[in-house]
């Protein structure tokens, strides 16, 4: 098509080096979000709200580090933090005072944040989080959701980025899998029903976004629901708010909707765009981590290692974020750039007379591109009148990957839902552009 070759003709330092990558990488890629066919884009700088290719092509960037950049590309604050702890030392093998600052600052901001423990990643956070609970509880079973991504251990996967319709994904051990229940969550009531007659579920785990950062949003009232029938079952409740987390507001999902977890999980924003996540939470709950805790309530202590926990460089960018999400409006400008964004496409669509939508909540949102062309009008789109198949399950690759290269032929880099998120050094001038860029490409998808 003449998006693929448009594409092909303004990258071809690109190319060049995907032909080296993929004789070295499965599929030339090190992150299966980065697969694009014919070959991904290869980025050389970001700054800001912007990015340029290895071509030198300029694109507003909505991938935004996976999320992890609230505060855009090279912060000064987080650029000198990290360069002056670089040369102190990357890895001091020892406590250090950073990582004090930067839990104080999680236990300050987060509502269910009484103790912290950090991790290298989210998916370790996960990992920790469902040890944690199931050494709390006693209890095995986990309760996840449809379409929900918690990382990418063997735990979580089935039924989350893929498997929607059961069964084990290969590699993934079947007797983990067994221990967790995947529910739909078109309606809340089959799992309240669930929790209310079994007796063997440690805990239930969501992004209280909904599934993909909100690209399935869940119906009003899902989470009170859960929220009332876990205390009353003593069930732990955890948000993984890896993406939600001083995003939805500086106190997270949790801080926005007033509705407080046992537990969650953090990453990306929590360690300033360099690599980090953590475990928040109840003390009573946190205090199996403890020594000395766990010693007096003669309990097994569970154990954590990882000799990237609070590494120093991750604490230096961390602390620097973080105190600016504490002490600015930034969660709350780039939701309010985000809104006039999504505003500025939808109109984009009425004009051009697509039938597609454009959502989100806070500074996030998602193109719904109607693979099956249901009757969709872009001025009224409602996502929850299509649930979790609509959205979610009618995905289609193709489609998507021709998406991303006529906006990206148009400066316009979006994340593969297709949607992204947004930072709050994005501006009244990526607006616009990215809404000539969405007009652009759909005459290109058109012709
Ligand atoms: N949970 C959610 C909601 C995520 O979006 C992600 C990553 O995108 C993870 C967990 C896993 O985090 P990480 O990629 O740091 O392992």
């Amino acid at each position: 098509s003449t998006i693929v070759a448009d594409y092909r003709a303004r990258t071809p330092a690109s190319a060049a080096l995907f032909d080296r990558a993929r004789t070295l990488f499965p599929s030339g890629i090190t992150h299966d979000t980065r697969n694009l066919d014919p070959y991904p884009l290869y980025v050389q700088r970001a700054q800001g709200s912007r990015k340029w290719c290895v071509d030198g092509h300029e694109y507003v960037d909505y991938f935004g580090g996976h999320g992890a950049l609230l505060l855009g590309h090279g912060h000064p604050a987080m650029v000198e933090a990290v360069q002056r702890q670089a040369a102190l030392g990357t890895h001091l093998g020892a406590s250090h005072e950073l990582e004090v600052r930067w839990a104080e600052l999680v236990t300050q901001l987060v509502p269910c944040a009484e103790k912290v423990r950090f991790t290298s990643s989210g998916t370790e956070a996960s990992h920790m989080v469902l040890r944690l609970a199931r050494a709390f509880t006693g209890k095995l079973k986990i309760v996840r959701f449809m379409g929900h991504f918690h990382g990418w251990h063997d735990q979580v996967v089935a039924g989350a980025v893929s498997h929607y319709d059961g069964g084990v994904p290969v590699g993934v051990l079947p007797s983990i899998v067994d221990l967790s229940i995947v529910m739909p969550t078109d309606d809340v009531a089959p799992t309240v029903q669930l929790l209310e007659e079994r007796d063997d579920i440690a805990a239930v785990i969501l992004e209280p976004s909904g599934a993909s950062w909100g690209q399935v949003p869940l119906p009003p009232g899902f989470i009170q629901a859960l929220r009332e029938v876990t205390a009353r079952r003593g069930v732990l409740l955890i948000f993984d708010e890896v993406i939600t987390g001083f995003r939805w507001s500086s106190g997270g999902a949790q801080g926005a909707l007033g509705i407080t977890p046992d537990l969650c999980i953090l990453a990306k924003i929590v360690a300033g765009g360099l690599p980090g996540g953590a475990v928040a939470g109840r003390r009573d709950i946190m205090d199996l981590l403890d020594f000395a805790a766990t010693r007096a309530s003669k309990r097994e202590k569970v154990g954590h290692q990882g000799t990237y926990n609070a590494n120093p460089l991750s604490a230096a960018a961390a602390v620097a974020a973080l105190q600016i999400v504490a002490s600015s409006d930034a969660c709350a400008r780039a939701s309010a750039t985000t809104a006039r964004l999504r505003d500025a496409m939808r109109q984009v669509l009425v004009e051009e007379g697509v039938p597609w939508g454009v959502y989100g909540d806070a500074s996030s949102f998602h193109i719904f591109a109607n693979p099956n062309g249901v009757p969709v009008d872009p001025a009224t789109f409602d996502p929850h009148k299509l649930g979790f198949r609509g959205l979610k399950g009618a995905r289609d690759n193709a489609l998507v990957g021709k998406i991303r290269m006529a906006l990206m032929t148009e400066g316009v880099d979006v994340m593969p839902s297709p949607g992204g998120l947004v930072s709050a050094v994005h501006d009244g001038a990526d607006i616009d552009r990215t809404a000539e860029g969405l007009r652009r490409a759909l005459r290109a998808l058109k012709a």
